[in-house]
């Protein structure tokens, strides 16, 4: 059986409105476990527990441990997905993935760009590490859909470093950008509807549904390296069941990494 990584990032000091994603992971896990659902995908693939190489959820003492803990945790050379944890993760991510697989093309899904340059004093903020992996030159290409919460200074950020950006307001599934390379998947629960998706930290109207966002999952045509899904916040989730629809993108994605494209 192919096999897939799986870890979990609790972490969420780095988040500046609402604490509560360092609690996320085992919360996924167990609805991903749910008797109230099976383990296929709607690909006709089942996901069972022994898909996953489980490393377990890490309760992070530094920021920068997670890049440490994510270069081992590639040492399987499979794909691997990272429950988090807030979006901050993804810098330290990112740097252990360009140690091993050199640049990559990022699809990053969120209502946020997460381009300050820095945020609250902080330029590790959550709402910065896609300007950090850019500038730090981790990623080839930057595509990010979903977004609806732009600044003037994140307009500006995206032009400075060649940011593809599918604003909700424009966003239809034939326009989405076309990928050639393998890519890195980061999904910030927040890039759906906060109707779909109540357990999270920044409810942002007006985003995607749950249906839109497993067509643009689906139709993914280039392998995924890696993904983390980020920014579940339980405190804010109401009988579970953004955890429900974080398992059931956790299981979309694991199979898109083993079907043959
Ligand atoms: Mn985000
Ligand atoms: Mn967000």
């Amino acid at each position: 059986m192919q096999k897939i990584v799986l870890q979990g990032i609790a972490y969420d000091e780095k988040s500046s409105f609402l604490k509560g994603p360092a609690l996320a992971p085992p919360l996924i896990r167990k609805a991903y476990h749910s008797a109230s659902a099976n383990y296929f995908s709607e690909l006709d693939i089942e996901i069972p527990p022994e898909i996953w190489q489980d490393q377990g959820d890490y309760s992070i003492e530094e920021y920068f441990d997670i890049e440490a803990i994510t270069f081992k945790n590639l040492g399987f050379a499979l794909p691997l997905i990272t429950l988090g944890g807030d979006h901050s993760i993804t810098y330290p991510i990112l740097k252990a993935f360009h140690a091993v697989h050199g640049e990559v093309d990022i699809l990053h899904i969120d209502a946020h760009s997460d381009l300050y340059d820095s945020f609250e004093g902080d330029r590790h903020s959550h709402a910065c590490p896609f300007a950090r992996i850019m500038e730090n030159k981790l990623a080839s290409r930057l595509v990010q859909v979903g977004i609806r919460a732009l600044s003037t200074h994140q307009r500006e950020q995206a032009v400075k470093y060649g940011v593809e950006i599918m604003e909700m307001k424009d966003f239809e599934v034939a326009k989405m950008p076309k990928f050639e390379n393998p890519i890195y998947l980061s999904l910030d629960l927040d890039s759906l509807d906060p109707a779909f998706a109540p357990g999270v930290s920044h409810h942002e109207p007006g985003g995607l549904s749950t249906r839109q966002l497993l067509t643009i999952i689906q139709k993914i045509n280039v392998p995924i390296l890696g993904a983390d899904i980020v920014e579940y916040n339980p405190k804010r989730d109401s009988n579970g069941m953004t955890a429900m629809v974080g398992a059931k993108l956790l299981k979309e994605i694991a199979v898109k990494m083993l079907k043959p494209l």
